[in-house]
């Protein structure tokens, strides 16, 4: 009450002050000073600004070292941006909606936000695979470039706008490992019936090799790989690798991912919710995505080499690279699978052909920077 009371007497005594003005000569204009400051006083105690709450769903289980992570610390940086006004709450895969079912409770409007990899989605819209992973894709440093100033971001865009979602960028896990096995590959004939766990196209892939994907959620692997009911498994990279304990469950461990060279993750922005934003909070929420990105893949660069180191010198794993031969075919094998795709799909096509492009671009330069840069010696 005495809040209002002193409100009322503000605004009585600013319209006194005003009055005075032009009337009065000097006494006018100090009145009109301290009506000046009145004003301000009464502008502080105006409501405070609308709050906008939303909920961001993710695929991963809660917390995920680096990848729930990155969801949380999105939500953390728009809040401490906003100065409180746009308030996420992050829920883990299945909290809310199943992991997977993120991108329908984004496209549907269930919940404002999803954060996740867009190669998941390759049922439902085979091209979005493209800004996440394919083998032998793009690196953290190119897939950034071709999103961000190539024209993917404007590809992915017009993919998403019929499901009503805008995308961001959201993180890298940088170059994956191959995986683990307990059969040497020596030849592409050593695929040859082989049970892996590796999903997405590179599952088709090895299928094409002679070898079976199989299916099986991350918390999953370690037991079947030991029981010897899968040869071989995917997964992340050393950091993600050692903290599961692959290497009590497998005999040599592979470089590199070649169909993982560098996934990124997405955050999918329901449109409806996005469009409703003040424009200083989609700046914020635009930011906070870009920052993320970089905390990412600095987090598996970092990290990644102490944990390898651990893999190595403490639990002795044989560390192995796929043959020359076998890479070389593994490519030709995965330009089949994308070519095979892209004669069915047009949208699969549309962005494959601006991938394709941008690799072949990227390449002209990666020849002279990356490529000789790779074989400088450290100081
Ligand atoms: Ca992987």
């Amino acid at each position: 009450m005495e809040n209002h009371n002193d409100r009322r007497k503000f605004i009585k005594n600013v319209g006194i002050g005003a009055a005075a003005i032009g009337t009065a000569g000097l006494a006018g204009v100090l009145n009109s000073c301290k009506g000046q400051k009145q004003e301000e006083q009464v502008k502080k105690e105006e409501p405070k600004a609308q709050v906008i709450e939303w909920k961001m769903v993710t695929t991963w289980p809660p917390h995920f070292p680096m990848l729930g992570e990155s969801a949380d610390k999105i939500a953390e940086w728009v809040n401490e941006m906003s100065g409180g006004r746009l308030k996420i709450t992050v829920y883990a895969g299945g909290e809310l909606v199943p992991a997977l079912g993120a991108f329908d409770a984004v496209s549907e409007g269930t919940v404002e936000m999803g954060h996740s990899a867009s190669y998941y989605w390759s049922g439902k819209c085979p091209a979005a695979q493209f800004f996440a992973a394919v083998p032998f894709g793009f690196n953290a440093q190119s897939i950034n470039a071709w999103i961000y100033s190539g024209g993917g971001m404007e590809l992915w865009e017009k993919l998403y706008a019929p499901f009503n979602m805008k995308p961001f960028l959201a993180g890298n896990t940088g170059v994956q490992m191959g995986g683990w096995f307990n059969k040497e590959i020596n030849s592409m004939a050593d695929f040859n019936g082989l049970k892996m766990r590796i999903p997405g196209l590179g599952g088709k892939i090895l299928a094409k090799a002679g070898g079976n994907s199989v299916l099986m959620a991350g918390g999953e692997i370690y037991t079947n790989l030991e029981r010897g009911v899968i040869d071989a498994a995917e997964w992340v990279g050393p950091f993600h690798d050692l903290k599961l304990g692959f290497h009590k469950a497998a005999k040599y461990y592979y470089y590199p991912g070649w169909h993982e060279l560098g996934t990124a993750f997405e955050l999918m922005v329901n449109l409806k919710a996005w469009n409703s934003l003040p424009d200083d909070l989609k700046a914020i929420l635009n930011a906070a995505t870009y920052k993320s990105n970089i905390w990412m893949l600095s987090e598996f660069e970092a990290k990644n080499n102490a944990a390898l180191r651990e893999l190595i010198d403490v639990h002795k794993v044989q560390l192995k690279e796929f043959p020359e031969p076998v890479i070389k075919e593994l490519k030709k094998l995965s330009k089949e699978v994308l070519d095979e795709q892209a004669a069915t799909d047009p949208a699969f096509k549309e962005v494959y052909e601006s991938f394709l492009a941008f690799q072949k671009n990227i390449y002209g330069w990666n020849k002279m920077s990356e490529e000789p840069y790779q074989k400088l010696k450290y100081i």
